[in-house]
């Protein structure tokens, strides 16, 4: 029962009963009201307090646990809980892949209402740690103290920090000093940077009072151990910043490409600045079955390159392409899954809004020797048109690879139309692709669903479903 104090609710010995969205997890009040939860699993019993109610439920924290579920282990991260990057971490691994597919199922069931066929159980990734080829990691002066810090006396003088946004707070920083997600030398560098600034007096960037130097740093590690660091600063102060990188440079011999960018905006995005190159190439390789490609320090790329590939043999399987097929590669990006298929296709030809990206696009498939792929630029619902598929042919196979909104409703409408014999649809958030897939049942019928598990620690789930015309 729930008890009012203040505003907020007191539910007791309550069973923690799945899995929901956004990571969090969820259990039912005597009444059979949703309480979605922060810090507890599917299995745990416990007392929770909530806020105010939302529309139909509750959000709330367990406050305390009468019993820990069996699907608990020991997180590997001292950050976890504080750090909003590894939601699952305290959920043993089998489970997390259990909960991934559980959510996936029940989109398309709930969300599309979609007849589906047996189930491909979820492909799991081998590396449930270390698997990251990229990561951005920020500074500020303006650390994110721990729960001790704040309740001792002590007077705090070391508030720099170069770590991860803490949620939903855009200018506080959770200092890090060792993350589980991206191979070596990731840490050492990120640690030697800091420490590097804080002994030469090179500030940190203060995003409230829009001061200080140093603002983020992106590092890559790709599968051919070519190594991309780029520093994005908030000033430009010459000597300093020669001296930082031509430390890191030394320290660092291993790094094959050293960049830095100076971003007097107000935002950290790096897209609209100017990339300046300190030592090395601008660019790095990933490579993948043969093929290369080509990433520069604005280009997308997978950013678990080993599950990449199982995702794209998915793809292509379900794709089952002879050789005479026109393919269709809708949201191309760098136009990789375009390229994974075009030996197996007579052409393709890959869709994508982001200029650079279909730069990259267009010179890594001539780096890589095909000759049968064609790019083109351009927001999708604009794009796909009648006069588009009149110019470039009917296409046999399309595969669709959209970010995380799922399509625009003209472009799903613009796939009926064109009615190719299969669709494989490649998705981020089985929610969309729910949505998406209930316009599509009008010809379609589902033959295969298949979860991919690219973000171990994460409650971030793949899905990729092909679909044949009935
Ligand atoms: N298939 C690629 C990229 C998928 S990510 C890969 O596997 O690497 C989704 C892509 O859709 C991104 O590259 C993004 O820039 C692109 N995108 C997002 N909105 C779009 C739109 N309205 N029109 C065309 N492309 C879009």
């Amino acid at each position: 029962m729930a008890r009012k104090k203040k505003k907020n609710y007191f539910f007791e010995n309550i069973e923690v009963i799945d899995a929901g969205a956004r990571g969090k997890s969820v259990a039912k009040t005597d009444e059979g009201q949703v309480i979605f939860l922060t810090n507890a699993i599917p299995g745990d019993i416990v007392d929770i307090e909530t806020g105010r109610k939302r529309k139909s439920y509750f959000e709330g924290k367990a406050i305390k646990f009468h019993k820990l579920s069996e699907r608990r282990t020991e997180p590997v991260c001292e950050y976890f809980g504080t750090c909003g990057g590894c939601k699952w971490q305290h959920m043993k691994y089998e489970s997390q892949l259990f909960f991934k597919e559980k959510e996936v199922i029940q989109n398309l069931k709930r969300i599309g209402h979609l007849e589906l066929p047996e189930i491909t159980p979820i492909l799991a990734c081998k590396e449930q740690y270390y698997y990251r080829n990229k990561m951005e990691f920020s500074f500020s002066s303006k650390r994110w103290l721990t729960y001790d810090e704040i309740k001792s006396d002590e007077i705090i003088n070391d508030t720099n920090a170069c770590g991860f946004h803490i949620a939903g707070m855009w200018d506080k920083i959770l200092d890090i000093d060792q993350c589980h997600l991206q191979e070596e030398p990731s840490n050492a560098i990120r640690n030697f940077v800091k420490d590097f600034c804080i002994e030469n007096e090179i500030s940190f960037y203060n995003p409230r009072e829009q001061s200080g130097m140093v603002r983020t740093m992106m590092i890559r590690i790709a599968s051919t151990g070519e190594i991309m660091v780029v520093l994005q600063f908030f000033v430009e102060d010459v000597e300093k910043r020669e001296k930082l990188l031509q430390a890191i440079a030394a320290k660092f011999p291993e790094i094959t490409s050293l960049q830095y960018i100076i971003n007097s905006k107000g935002n950290d995005s790096i897209y609209d600045q100017d990339i300046i190159l300190f030592k090395g190439n601008d660019h790095i390789f990933e490579q993948m079955e043969g093929l290369k490609f080509k990433i520069n320090a604005k280009s997308f790329y997978q950013t678990n390159s080993k599950q990449a590939y199982e995702l794209y043999k998915i793809t292509r399987d379900f794709a089952a392409l002879t050789g005479d097929e026109l393919v269709y590669d809708l949201y191309t990006g760098t136009g990789t899954i375009a390229q994974f298929v075009a030996k197996k296709a007579k052409k393709v030809v890959g869709v994508e809004s982001v200029p650079e990206a279909i730069a990259d696009a267009k010179q890594n498939a001539k780096n890589n020797n095909i000759d049968n792929t064609e790019f083109f630029v351009g927001d999708m619902a604009k794009v796909f048109t009648k006069e588009f598929i009149d110019k470039n042919g009917r296409p046999d196979v399309i595969i669709t690879d959209p970010p995380r909104e799922g399509m625009h409703k003209k472009v799903v409408e613009q796939i009926l139309n064109i009615a190719p014999q299969r669709i494989v649809y490649v998705s981020c958030n089985s929610a969309t692709q729910a949505r998406d897939l209930e316009i599509l049942d009008a010809k379609y019928k589902i033959i295969k669903t298949q979860a991919v598990d690219m973000f171990p620690q994460t409650h971030h789930v793949e899905n990729v479903v092909l679909l044949e015309k009935r």
